[in-house]
Formats: structure tokens, C-alpha cells, sequence
């Protein structure tokens, strides 16, 4: 057994999970609702397929041959960084019990249903029960794969390497002291006018001018496409088909594109990693199960969030494609200058429903699911007080009253898919965005580039220093690399510091 042995396994996992993503992609796209059955089956047999492939005996005696043949190899060779990032994620994963996994696989389900029908009733206590197993299942696989100060830890590690609750905690103080007094200050301004937003935009032309501009950010539509969904995504298949969806209405004409636009910044990223790394450990996350370029959620979010809000909520933005979107929608718009639009896209109003939350507001929604997480995974909080909870915390960080479950603890899918230690990687990746445009616009070609609309240097930047290098070096190291320092929320805070500034 040799590394070429240890490769060609890595790559067959890489496909079997490529044709799960592509499965999914499929179910909230394209599928009748009718498939829903069969699908799952097929999902959990090729899941289950992969996780044999990762943890079986074959695996272990390629890696093992591989460890032997790169005995003498340079200490910086990429291949060892390869089978070393292989082992750890594979021992992760070997750690869950397969009793775990398998009765995960069906609570899931279950879940699922209790929790949509919980919320369309605002029942949460129906709910609960299943709930509660929920969590119990997430502090057996906290406990089973180990590692860590608090028990939240390990869940944090499947999804952002290297992150605990000890630091998020520093980061969230530094956070919540800035932001709230930023958010008392927006919302005490005078409310823009968002009248015009309501106006009938017909679809077609909504996707026709988002589509533009993400074309001209750098979304390569040769080796993607858009389709319509629910909840919007990005999804790979290699970085050769990278897909993205967007929901779009015809009331509410930002929604549609500023969501497209987020999703075409994880798309880039994928299209943008080393074409050496397809169907190599750097292009597959074997702890989730997952076909995925970007080096961790809070990275993947990070180029989201960047095209999003760092470009294309920006003044100067509006200031370059205000007048095309005008010339698609003369009578919507006939009533409205630049600077109008540009306002109503950054309206702060603290509001219920975090999908919905505007930058200022977004990373409060975070703080709260994050702090009760870690409360239920320490067991300092039962399922059964989390509305209270919830509803203290809503108080305290946004000043709203929650009315119902349905618009508090019920709100979200995460928790019915045994998602625990994910919603840190948004506030992660919301700062590493702020850190890494920092770091860009010290280009003069990247600052001039942004004044006249044209992106290819800032894509081209972020290539080569994040894009290319996939899942080869860790958050942190990009971090180090590109800022010559860790995770640091200042220039986020600078960033919305001047927004408010600028709205007010
Ligand atoms: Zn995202």
C-alpha cells in the first residue's frame, strides 16, 4: 500500500459524496415532493458508503503504507499535510459510535417533522421531547469524540477547526459592548424609506441584473448555474460545477439578489480552489461527510458575507449599478435616487427572525443561539426553559419582546438536524470578511478596481490568498498568512462603526 493507494481511496470518497451533494442539490431544486422517501434512502445508503470507505480497514492500511513511504519525505512536503489532515478528520469521525450515527440518522427525521409541525402550531412543548433527545445525542458525540474545555468544543471543531467557546466568548463580549450602542443608534435615526422596495419587480429581470454583476465579480457561470429555491445555498460537485440557488420575489426585490450574490461568493470560492485538490482530502470534509473546497464554515461565510456586505452593500457600489437597475425598472424606481436605495438596503430595525436580521443586528441573533447552546451542551439549561431563555436574551440584546415560540426558539432548522456549534461560524466568518477586505483595499490596483467597478482584481486577490489553497491550511493560517494575525473582530467593528456612521 503507497500514498497513490491512499489517494485513490480518498478520491472515491470524494465521489460518492460529490453524488450525495448533487443529490441534495437535486431534492431542493428539482425533486417532487412525492421523492422524498427514496431519496432519504439513497442519501443515508451512499452517506454510509462514504463513511466505510473513511474509517474502514483498507483506508487504515493505505494511510498506513503512506506514512511508511513519506518517512524520509520533507517535513513541508504537501503530501504529508494531506495524510496528517486525512488522519485527524478520520479519527474524528471514527470516534462516533456507529450506534450514534445510526440512531442520529433516524432521530433526524423524526426531528424534522416535530419541529415543522411545532412551528406552523407554535407548539413547542410537542416539540420538546424529541428536542431534548436531540441534545442529549449532541453531549454523547461532544463527550465521544473528546478533546476540549467545555463540552461545547468538540461540536464547535467539526465545523470551524481550531475554535473553542473560551474564545468565542472574548470575541462575543468585544462584540455585544460595540454593537449595541451602534444598534441604539440606528434605530433611534430616522427610519429611510423603504416604500419603493414593495414595488412589483418582475423576476426575470431581477435574475438577469444579480446574474450580471455576480458574473462580473468573478462567478464563473461556464462551471455553474442558478436555480430557484426555498432556502438559498451554494453546493459543489468539484470545483468544476458549482451551483447556487436564490429565492426571489417579486415584492421584495433586494432579498432575491443580495442572496444570490452571498451564494455566488461561496461559489467562487469552490470554483477557485487548486484544480490539483479535486477529490483530495483539501476538497473534502470527511468529519461532515461533505464535498467542500473552503477550509471551514466560518471561511466559507467569509467570502459570502464579503461580496454581500462588504461589496454590494456598499455606497460606492450603488453609487456604479444604481443607474442599470433604474434602467431595468423605470417606473419602480422613477421616484428614487442612488443614495435612496442605497439606505433602504442598510435599514437597521431589530427584528424577530435572524434570516432576516440586517448586518448590524445579525451577529446579536448568533450570540443569543450561541450562549444557549453552550448552556444545554454544559447542562446548565434544560429544553424546557429555553423559550424563557430565549425570551430574556431577545430582551436583553435587541429590546423585543418575543410574542411566540414561532417567532423565538422555534425559528430554526438547525437543532432538528442535530446542527450544534454551527451557528458560531456566521459571527466567524462576518469578522474573518471585515479582516480580509481590510487587507485587500491596502492594494492600490484592488482600491482602484472597487472605485470603477471592476472586481477582478479583489477576485483575483482573493484566488490567490484564500480560494486557491482549499482545505490545505487551516482558518487560522489563512488568517496568519494573508493579516499577520488570528481572528480579530476590530475591523469588523470598524466596518459597521462607519456604516452607522454613514446611515446616521
Ligand atoms: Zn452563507
Amino acid at each position: 500500500m503507497s500514498y497513490a493507494d491512499f489517494e485513490a481511496r480518498m478520491a472515491r470518497i470524494n465521489d460518492v459524496i460529490c453524488a450525495v451533494n448533487l443529490l441534495g442539490w437535486d431534492a431542493r431544486t428539482m425533486m417532487p415532493p412525492g421523492g422524498i422517501d427514496a431519496r432519504g434512502h439513497q442519501v443515508a445508503t451512499l452517506t454510509d458508503l462514504a463513511r466505510d470507505l473513511a474509517t474502514g480497514e483498507d483506508m487504515r492500511r493505505a494511510m498506513d503504507g503512506a506514512r511508511d513511504e513519506l518517512a524520509s519525505a520533507p517535513g513541508d512536503d504537501i503530501r504529508r499535510r494531506a495524510l496528517a489532515r486525512a488522519e485527524a478528520e478520520i479519527g474524528t469521525l471514527s470516534r462516533i459510535p456507529s450506534r450514534i450515527v445510526s440512531e442520529m440518522a433516524g432521530l433526524k427525521t423524526r426531528a424534522h417533522a416535530a419541529w415543522a409541525e411545532a412551528r406552523a402550531k407554535n407548539d413547542f412543548a410537542g416539540y420538546a421531547p424529541l428536542l431534548d433527545r436531540m441534545m442529549a445525542m449532541q453531549r454523547e458525540i461532544s463527550a465521544a469524540i473528546g478533546g476540549g474545555v467545555h463540552p461545547y468544543d468538540p461540536l464547535i471543531g467539526m465545523y470551524e477547526p481550531g475554535m473553542n467557546y473560551q474564545r468565542l466568548q472574548t470575541i462575543y463580549a468585544r462584540l455585544k459592548s460595540a454593537l449595541v450602542p451602534l444598534i441604539e443608534r440606528a434605530a433611534a435615526a430616522p427610519q429611510p424609506r423603504m416604500d419603493f422596495l414593495e414595488r412589483p419587480f418582475p423576476i426575470a429581470e431581477q435574475k438577469a441584473f444579480g446574474l450580471k454583476i455576480a458574473a462580473r465579480m468573478g462567478y464563473d457561470l461556464n462551471r455553474g448555474r442558478l436555480d430557484d429555491t426555498v432556502h438559498p445555498f451554494e453546493i459543489s460537485f468539484t470545483r468544476d460545477d458549482v451551483r447556487i440557488t436564490s429565492r426571489f420575489r417579486e415584492t421584495w426585490a433586494p432579498g432575491g439578489i443580495f442572496a444570490l450574490w452571498h451564494e455566488a461568493g461561496h461559489g467562487m470560492y469552490e470554483q477557485g480552489v487548486a484544480p490539483e485538490f479535486s477529490r483530495t482530502i483539501f476538497a473534502t470534509d470527511i468529519v461532515n461527510l461533505y464535498a467542500v473546497g473552503g477550509a471551514s464554515f466560518g471561511m466559507h461565510e467569509s467570502q459570502s458575507r464579503l461580496w454581500e456586505n462588504r461589496v454590494g452593500r456598499s455606497r460606492r457600489f450603488w453609487a456604479l449599478h444604481f443607474g442599470d437597475l433604474r434602467d431595468r425598472f423605470p417606473a419602480q424606481l422613477a421616484d428614487v435616487t442612488e443614495e435612496a436605495f442605497w439606505r433602504a438596503v442598510n435599514a437597521v430595525r431589530p427584528g424577530f427572525i435572524r434570516v432576516e436580521a440586517d448586518e448590524l443586528t445579525y451577529d446579536m441573533h448568533i450570540i443569543l443561539r450561541s450562549e444557549i447552546e453552550a448552556a444545554l451542551m454544559a447542562g446548565d439549561l434544560g429544553v424546557a426553559d429555553l423559550p424563557a431563555v430565549w425570551a430574556e436574551k431577545m430582551r436583553d440584546y435587541l429590546g423585543l419582546a418575543v410574542p411566540s415560540d414561532t417567532l423565538g426558539v422555534l425559528q430554526d432548522v438547525h437543532w432538528s438536524h442535530g446542527y450544534v456549534g454551527s451557528f458560531p461560524t456566521y459571527t466567524i466568518g462576518n469578522i474573518m470578511s471585515s479582516q480580509l477586505f481590510a487587507k485587500a483595499q491596502e492594494s492600490g490596483a484592488i482600491a482602484t478596481g472597487l472605485e470603477a467597478g471592476d472586481y477582478a482584481p479583489l477576485h483575483g486577490w482573493l484566488a490567490e490568498n484564500v480560494y486557491r489553497h482549499g482545505r490545505s491550511s487551516t482558518p487560522e493560517e489563512t488568517l496568519h498568512r494573508v493579516t499577520g494575525g488570528g481572528l480579530d473582530p476590530a475591523p469588523y467593528i470598524a466596518d459597521l462603526t462607519a456604516k452607522v456612521e454613514a446611515l446616521t
